[in-house]
């Protein structure tokens, strides 16, 4: 598909990449004083004015929102903030007799996004829509014109060919149709009041307590227009035992109603006699944060931009932990990303100047459900139809090197055949997301690109240890998740190498500049879900 011996002749050589800079960078944004670097607090101010300061002295230039006719160094973004106030009531109405429901235990629900203050539904009827996916150029309707108007869509998480592993959506890999995010959207698209996802661990990949904890929590989402577009009334989950159990009142079979849903010829079921009541009031506020823009211009076509990214924010200040620690320091998730981000934009600020444009996007709210890079991608600084490619770091290896790299998720794109032959000449060898059906490929920054068609895709560290093998690198992935991840102890180590990014990152650096200096447009595969939105601009790119 690409030559790339060719295209491997049009980069500048890599420089290096200063281990001790990146680990001091790290060190400093992961300290107590940063406050777990948590949007819209002290910590946001501390983190923005600091990497700021960093990107000047790397030679970048400002690259965020014009004002007064010049760029300026941030793009303001505002966030709702959204929260159930007090306790909510949930109740399911069968042939007259109603069963109380208890937020968090059989059920959990969302505040409410769609621009409610005040929720009150009263026996809304209940009807299946299968996995709730219409996907034309898969011919697949799951709705077959249902009208969802005033009442509640009941659906099923992952693809429909998730349980069998062959069909229409990829496998066992999930597609977008496959993840909750799309449920919901696509039922506010269908005119639905509300919808509940049946929760099952395996196509959801989690169990219930992660179902709980996301939804009952504090929710945000970036400013819309029409928030009612995206968002219905009623988001949430139900425990799958609840499902069967409506089922069954209503004559149903959820097994077997499962099992059609998995074909092509399934329509909507009306849940009979069964009625849905909920009640709570919503708590909404609007705050801002921004995301932070360094720029290196192109000198033959500025108005192209590739674009490099990682989050800033972490989770803040919290729940303290055994030892009594609340600052959630986040150093690897994602100090680390952000340290890169830097030292990137010291690599193309000093380097040979790229003919398009290369900005350094380091965005916020990423661990409020990606919203800074939604922001961005919704409203972008450089138009999103010239925009060559996004290559996102997220929680990097601050180790040693490994012999081989990963991506978030399996996607099939030429930028990523186009990084793999890289890697080929760093002596690293690609190795396939080991769990498609988790939907990683939805849960990092690079999605928010996606979904505007651009092509994008997050690096991720190798698990083949140069010193150790896979072993060592397994054991060390597993200390990280079960002790540091998303925890207080995510805090910098001394006896970090950096060695690892050291050697990587000017593997990262040559594609980019490979990107930067070739009139070239990589796309999306064929059967990409993201290629027929790409393909829109297309006269854009001629
Ligand atoms: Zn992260």
């Amino acid at each position: 598909m690409l030559a790339s011996a060719a295209i491997a002749d049009d980069a500048p050589k890599a420089p290096t990449f200063d281990p001790h800079r990146l680990s001091e960078e790290v060190k400093t944004l992961s300290s107590d004083a940063f406050e777990g670097r948590g949007p819209a607090t002290e910590g946001e101010a501390k983190t923005v004015a600091y990497v700021v300061e960093q990107m000047k002295a790397a030679g970048l230039q400002p690259g965020g929102a014009i004002e007064n006719g010049k760029r300026t160094w941030t793009q303001p973004v505002p966030l709702g903030r959204f929260e159930i106030s007090g306790t909510p009531s949930f109740a399911l109405n069968a042939n007259g007799k109603a069963q109380a429901l208890t937020q968090g235990k059989e059920i959990a629900v969302r505040a409410s996004m769609d621009g409610s203050r005040s929720v009150d539904i009263e026996g809304a009827p209940l009807v299946f829509v299968g996995y709730g996916v219409k996907a034309p150029e898969r011919n697949w309707d799951d709705f077959k014109g249902v009208d969802l108007k005033g009442k509640i869509a009941v659906v099923l998480v992952n693809d429909p060919d998730f349980e069998t592993g062959k069909g229409d959506f990829g496998g066992k890999a999930m597609t977008y149709y496959g993840r909750w995010t799309y449920k919901y959207e696509e039922a506010a698209r269908q005119g639905a009041l509300g919808v509940l996802v049946v929760h099952e661990t395996a196509p959801a990949s989690y169990g219930w307590n992660t179902v709980k904890n996301s939804n009952t929590n504090t929710m945000f989402d970036i400013v819309r227009d029409k928030p009612s577009e995206v968002h219905t009334r009623l988001e949430g989950w139900i425990q799958r035992d609840l499902a069967v159990s409506m089922f069954k009142r209503a004559g149903l079979d959820f097994d077997a109603l499962k099992k059609q849903a998995q074909t092509r010829a399934f329509k909507p079921v009306a849940l009979k006699g069964e009625t849905l009541s909920a009640k709570f009031d919503v708590d909404a506020k609007v705050i801002t944060s921004r995301n932070i823009v360094g720029l290196v211009e192109g000198s033959k076509r500025p108005d192209e931009t590739v674009i490099y990214s990682a989050h800033w924010d972490h989770l803040g200040i919290g729940e303290p932990d055994a030892k009594g620690d609340r600052i959630y320091n986040g150093a690897v998730d994602n100090a680390t990303g952000t340290a890169a981000l830097i030292e990137m934009g010291r690599a193309f600020a000093h380097g040979p100047k790229p003919e398009r444009s290369v900005v350094f996007l380091n965005v916020t709210a990423e661990e409020k459900g990606l919203l800074g890079s939604e922001y961005y991608a919704t409203h972008p600084l450089y138009p999103a139809g010239k925009t060559v490619g996004v290559i996102n770091m997220d929680a990097l290896d601050p180790n040693g090197q490994a012999r081989n790299f990963t991506t978030s998720g399996s996607a099939k794109l030429e930028l990523l055949d186009q990084l793999v032959a890289v890697a080929k000449t760093y002596g690293l060898s690609y190795e396939n997301d080991p769990h498609p059906e988790a939907g990683s490929f939805f849960r990092s920054d690079h999605f928010s690109f996606a979904k505007q068609g651009v092509p994008a895709f997050s690096y991720e560290s190798g698990n083949d240890l140069v010193v150790g093998g896979k072993a060592a690198g397994e054991a060390a992935g597993k200390v990280y998740n079960k002790e540091h991840y998303h925890q207080p102890s995510d805090e910098w180590k001394a006896s970090w190498t950096f060695a690892g990014l050291a050697h990587d990152l000017p593997m990262l650096y040559t594609l980019g500049a490979q990107l930067a200096n070739s009139d070239r447009w990589p796309n999306w595969g064929k059967d990409s879900e993201f290629r027929a939105i790409r393909d829109k601009t297309a006269d854009q790119r001629k």
